[in-house]
């Protein structure tokens, strides 16, 4: 075969066989007025099916869906994804789809603006937000339609495995740059179009630059290196521990909250969330728990009511074992050192240095998730697997 046939024979047994959903549409964002509006096309339905479910932020609404050019009914469900802020949009229809058929969703929505005059707290990574003038949908948000044959059972699925062939624009008369999932950050309109897993948004005003093909949002400039460094070295201890590789490229954004000092880890980008006016976090203890995000997933629900402890408390049972191993002194003065669990009547305590006493709850006795304190998540649990 000439070269010519060759290339297109490949595009079409690649299009036949192709083993993901196609999304292809267009996103339009208003930072100002805090809108989205979204008119995706879902099609390359590889595995046959007459039930679909699609996950969606709850911010957002589906208005309408068509079958082609037909307009088709379907269920909302409120209640089955809470944890996730999302909605489970049902769809049964009459005959099983086929790969060529198409759904087309009309979606709108809003999302919260916080800023000097709206400082709101609990902005979450699960919500779609502008934190003074960054629009963040992370990949855990659901921001756009996440579809799945049948009954949707293991939203982590959705989240950690499924792949989708993305030819999304995005478009904004108020934005200055729009970075999603791995590209550079760009003007609009700008075009999303390759295979590749959920993605997380960051629109609006922002300054950005790249390094080592690391893209830096927000980062100031004295903390570029440092964080480069940094991140080689937490990457090569747990690539050698497990003996798992994991993404090659990280990249950072700093945006601003009146919510704490955190973190969170929106593959392949690092957030840190920092009070306004601070300069970007590169410790030991907060960058190899993100980084071990990597191994322990981003936001699933686990059949027990171990959520929290299996979410966070092994990204920081891992962090703690990189800090130990290279000897972070501050963490072990803070973190190891400064605890006692003490028992009285089958309760259990822990007892920092100073004295004071802190409730937890034995893992075996938790009830509801929310049992598990942000103490106990980030300091007694990975305290405890260290024993182990
Ligand atoms: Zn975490």
């Amino acid at each position: 075969m000439k070269p010519f046939f060759i290339v297109l024979f490949f595009i079409l047994v690649a299009n036949v066989y192709s083993q993901s959903h196609h999304l292809i549409g267009d996103v339009d964002i208003s930072i100002d007025k805090g809108t989205i509006e979204e008119k995706i096309t879902i099609t390359n339905f590889y595995e046959p099916s007459n039930i679909y479910e699609i996950l969606l932020n709850n911010s957002l609404k589906i208005n309408s869906i068509h079958l082609n050019n037909d307009l088709i009914n379907f269920k909302v469900d409120t209640t089955k994804a809470p944890l996730h802020n999302s909605n489970v949009y049902h769809i049964e229809l009459e005959d099983i789809l086929k790969r060529e058929d198409s759904l087309k969703l009309d979606i709108s929505g809003t999302f919260k603006i916080y800023n000097e005059v709206n400082k709101d707290t609990n902005v979450g990574n699960i919500n779609i937000a502008s934190n003074y003038g960054v629009l963040k949908a992370a990949v855990c948000s659901y921001w756009y339609p996440q579809i799945q044959k049948g009954i949707i059972k293991d939203f982590a699925e959705l989240l950690n495995l499924k792949k989708y062939q993305y030819d999304i624009t995005l478009k904004s008369k108020d934005c200055e740059y729009i970075h999603i999932g791995d590209e550079r950050p760009s003007k609009s309109p700008c075009r999303f179009n390759k295979e590749y897993g959920a993605l997380m948004l960051l629109a609006g005003n922002f300054k950005w630059t790249e390094k080592d093909n690391s893209v830096f949002i927000n980062i100031d400039t004295s903390k570029i290196d440092p964080l480069l460094n940094q991140t080689q070295k937490i990457k090569n201890y747990y690539e050698t521990l497990l003996n798992e590789p994991i993404q090659s490229i990280f990249s950072y954004a700093k945006l601003y909250t009146d919510d704490g000092d955190w973190a969170f880890n929106s593959k392949p980008t690092i957030v840190f969330m920092k009070p306004k006016g601070q300069l970007t976090n590169v410790s030991a203890s907060f960058l190899s728990h993100e980084i071990a995000h990597n191994y322990f997933g981003y936001l699933y629900i686990p059949k027990t009511n171990l959520y929290w402890f299996y979410l966070e408390s092994f990204a920081e049972y891992f962090s703690f074992k990189y800090q130990i191993a290279t000897h972070n002194t501050q963490m072990l003065q803070n973190k190891y050192f400064n605890l006692k669990i003490t028992s009285f009547l089958n309760r259990f305590f822990i007892k920092k240095i100073n004295g004071e006493s802190i409730k937890f709850v034995r893992l075996s006795q938790v009830k509801n998730r929310e049992e598990i304190t942000g103490y106990q998540r980030y300091n007694i649990s990975p305290f405890q697997l260290l024993g182990i």
